[in-house]
């Protein structure tokens, strides 16, 4: 859903643009009984720099080009705590059972309409990949500087941390 959305997704009348709260968005035209607004927040995510006695698990997902290995991440489920759904997210993408996870931080990233939440996570087992992902492999921390993939700013974030601790 955006800003393009044509009608309401409660009652079927056509959306309006109208400016509420500081900020342009689509409100439902029928004032008498819907007054749907199209708030247009951010969803929340969870991402994992997942870590086993080997190095850093970055896994490639089947619908990245070829050679874009990353981190996992992947949605909360309704009730769930952001650091159980790192650790269920953890078991179900790479096969490993999680022993921890610590926040690492939060990131707005508005591209995607989401709100990063992301988790350094320390786990092991036998890494099995879930149908989305078709390959992996592991790095150690320094080979995590500059490293260019599709979530760089959290491994940034959490390697500053780690230097911070030393
Ligand atoms: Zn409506």
């Amino acid at each position: 859903m955006n800003l393009t959305m044509k009608f309401c997704p409660n009652c079927g009348e056509k959306l309006t643009k109208e400016n509420i709260d500081g900020r342009r968005r689509l409100r439902c035209s029928n004032n008498n009984s819907c007054n749907y607004i199209f708030w247009n927040n951010p969803t929340p995510v969870v991402a994992m720099v997942v870590e086993t006695k080997d190095g850093i698990v970055l896994a490639h997902n089947k619908r990245t080009p070829a050679g874009i290995f990353s981190i996992i991440t992947g949605f909360l489920e309704m009730g769930e705590s952001p650091e159980d759904a790192a650790k269920r997210e953890t078991l179900e993408e790479l096969g490993l059972q999680s022993t921890s996870a610590t926040l690492i931080g939060l990131f707005p990233f508005s591209r995607a309409g989401q709100i990063i939440m992301s988790y350094h996570v320390l786990a092991n087992g036998e890494i099995v990949l879930n149908e989305e992902l078709d390959d992996y492999k592991i790095v150690q921390r320094e080979e995590l500087l500059g490293y260019e993939n599709n979530l760089r700013f959290e491994v940034q974030e959490w390697l500053n941390k780690l230097s911070v601790l030393k």
